[in-house]
């Protein structure tokens, strides 16, 4: 059984006598999924332990940008009560790093504590940000966007008016970016790439979501490649491979995330780029399973949390003796950077052979594209109106023909399927 630390931890007793221990390491979003899914399909079966580095309760990493940009309440995006875990006899121990998996004895090392036994292990341990290897990355002042204490240091900076920069177009760049302007800092947005979030948007999408960025007050530099960081102690700028120079008081480096597989590492346990899994969620040793963004299955490691909630699920099942098996997901992004909302989802650039109905309203803020192939959707890009993205991802996953509603299905669901609206 593990002790109270520090009054931090809501500690219950180990559930029924005949439950087996079961023991999360890491707890966010995935390991919350997963206990409410456990919870569904094998209520009794395990003693649930949960591990979790970060001080708090687990909460919705993905609102975090909305904290930053002041629209939401940081004690607002708790998953669950605390109340919530003890109702289902989960011991939960926050503010403690699990140090170390002893395969053998099937025993947890907990920094500064004693181990505990677990009959089965999972690994939810999410990701890192990573750090540009350029000199000057370890200055103070240069700071990364991944956690609840990081978006207090930023809103810290934003009420004190200091110059930022923000290193990578991305979805969390540009998060950060419009957050921190929101918030009141001067922001520069520094992206390698000639167009913002490449890996979601084609060009026309990506001009226009930078458009509408700008307008927020963000300053986008494209094609811009950092060389080093200056300062003597502090940060005090930015200097790109082309020789500009920009002028800063803080650096938040959002150029991509590195799973968290030290700990299964370190135990043998098999690791590429994540921790290596089957299709149902088991790790190269026995009784050991990682999901969400730690995990790499068939070669994916998913960066989005709508892959870590189909592995929880899958996990569940396979957890309570059921069938099961994860195929892998078909990834989309629904954010909002600016007010603007931005869909993404499969082939959404559209490999040879395929075609695309477009409409391309710039001034009014609003871009469509759906790729169709050997007449199915097989992708799609929205920015402005996105109230059909739903309907577009559910038709480019169930792969089914769209040759009977391809002429009205750009203007929605309505209208393509008048006989199935509310
Ligand atoms: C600002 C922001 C915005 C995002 N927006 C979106 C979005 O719009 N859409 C989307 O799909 N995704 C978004 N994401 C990504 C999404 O939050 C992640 O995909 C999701 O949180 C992954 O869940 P996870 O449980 O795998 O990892 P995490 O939620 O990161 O949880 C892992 C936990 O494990 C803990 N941990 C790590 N090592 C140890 C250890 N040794 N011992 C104990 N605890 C440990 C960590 O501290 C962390 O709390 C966003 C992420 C961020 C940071």
């Amino acid at each position: 059984m593990i002790s109270e630390a520090d009054g931090r931890s809501q500690a219950a007793e180990w559930g029924p006598a005949v439950s087996e221990p079961l023991v999360i390491v890491g707890n966010g979003m995935a390991a919350a999924r997963l206990v409410d899914e456990l919870a569904k399909v094998a209520l009794g079966r395990y003693a649930i332990a949960v591990i979790g580095e970060e001080p708090r309760l687990a909460y919705n990493r993905v609102l975090l940008s909305s904290v930053l940009a002041g629209e939401t309440a940081s004690h607002d995006i708790e998953l669950r009560p605390a109340a919530w875990w003890r109702d289902r006899g989960v011991t939960l121990k926050y503010g403690c790093t699990a140090t170390e998996i002893d395969v053998g004895r099937r025993e947890l090392k907990i920094a500064n504590e004693e181990s505990i036994g677990f009959s089965r292990l999972v690994l939810a341990t999410g990701s890192t940000p990573l750090r540009l290897n350029v000199s000057g990355a370890d200055l103070a002042g240069v700071h990364t966007f991944r956690d609840s204490r990081d978006v207090d240091l930023l809103l810290t900076l934003a009420a004190q008016r200091k110059r930022v920069i923000v290193v990578g177009g991305g979805l969390l760049g540009l998060e950060a970016a419009y957050g921190l302007a929101k918030a009141g800092a001067p922001v520069t947005l520094l992206h390698l790439m000639d167009r913002l979030m490449e890996r979601q948007l084609d060009a026309p999408a990506a001009e226009l979501l930078k458009s509408l960025v700008e307008r927020k007050g963000v300053k986008v530099l494209l094609n811009a490649n950092t060389a080093r960081l200056h300062g003597a102690n502090r940060i005090e700028g930015v200097e790109l491979t082309d020789g500009r120079r920009i002028d800063a008081d803080a650096v938040i480096f959002a150029a991509g995330i590195r799973p968290n597989v030290a700990l299964a590492e370190e135990a043998s346990i098999a690791v590429n780029r994540g921790i290596v899994v089957d299709d149902h969620l088991q790790t190269g040793a026995p009784d050991i399973f990682a999901l969400g963004e730690c995990a790499e299955h068939r070669g994916v490691c998913y960066g989005l949390v709508e892959p870590a909630y189909e592995q929880a699920r899958v996990l569940a099942r396979h957890l309570a003796g059921r069938a099961a098996a994860y195929q892998g997901s078909v990834v989309a992004t629904n954010l909002k950077v600016s007010g603007v909302s931005v869909f993404s989802a499969g082939d959404f650039i559209g490999a040879e052979g395929s075609e695309a109905i477009l409409l391309n309203d710039a001034s009014g803020g609003a871009y469509k594209k759906l790729v169709i192939s050997d007449g199915r959707l097989t992708g799609a890009v929205l920015v402005g109106d996105v109230g059909d993205a739903l309907w577009y991802l559910e038709l480019i996953r169930s792969r089914q023909p769209v040759e009977g509603i391809r002429k009205d299905m750009m203007f929605g669901r309505p209208r393509a399927l008048p006989s199935q609206a509310a």
